[in-house]
């Protein structure tokens, strides 16, 4: 266990979710350290054995197969001690991302199972986010951020991001929560801001796009009937 190599793994699992690479640029601005002090790292970490990453200072870094295993572990505690913290504490669903990211680095494999075990085996995490199952398996699941609809779609909350707790509690203020269903009603043209109807809720929510983009929904797919 080293708490700073699991922070990167973590990190770069998180960035080339979206994209091939993980640039050194970025992962400086989420970790919050120099880019000098992360290159070292990643050199470092490219050279352990076996490497963890692959790292080519132009193009960034990407996970080996035992880099990947080891970040899944990682987030499969950390996703298995928020839902432990929110179902089982009683914590409120804004406060437990900052405990997990400290606990995440030191809980036995044995108390990682037997909360598992204890909460029958979960399979997302309060904030919506798939947990690993015990295999270390991630469930494949597509990421379309709410930003992305337009007027006239149908979704469903599948899970929203769970780093920024006073999102959170706007979030949940206003019932934007996984399981919601809502319609988008308008859009407006230059700043993209969102009118949402959040089915079983009163009025109307009006989101900003730095909103919108940390939602993240499954579409309904509109059945079109074409003339036979
Ligand atoms: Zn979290």
């Amino acid at each position: 266990m080293n708490v700073a190599t699991e922070d990167y793994l973590k990190t770069i699992f998180n960035l080339t979710q979206q994209q091939d690479r993980a640039g050194t640029k970025d992962i400086a601005d989420r970790l919050g350290i120099s880019q000098a002090s992360v290159t070292g790292y990643l050199q470092k970490l490219a050279g352990s054995d076996p490497p963890l990453i692959l790292y080519k200072k132009r193009d960034g870094a990407s996970l080996t197969e035992a880099g990947t295993r080891w970040a899944l572990k990682v987030i499969r505690n950390h996703r298995l001690i928020e839902t432990f913290l929110y179902r089982t504490l009683g914590y409120s669903w804004d406060r437990v991302h900052d405990e997990a990211c400290r606990m995440e680095h030191v809980i036995s494999e044995e108390f990682e199972a037997r909360i598992a075990e204890l909460l029958g085996n979960p399979t997302h995490d309060p904030h919506g986010d798939p947990i690993p199952d015990r295999n270390l398996h991630m469930p494949d699941e597509k990421a379309l951020s709410l930003a992305e609809l337009q007027p006239g779609d149908v979704a469903m909350i599948e899970r929203v991001s769970d780093s920024d707790a006073a999102l959170l509690r706007y979030l949940e203020k206003n019932r934007l929560v996984p399981g919601k269903r809502l319609t988008v009603k308008e859009r407006s043209p230059f700043d993209q801001n969102m009118t949402l109807r959040i089915h079983g809720v009163r009025g109307k929510v009006v989101l900003g796009p730095s909103v919108a983009q940390q939602v993240f929904v499954e579409k309904e797919v509109r059945h079109v009937h074409t003339a036979a």
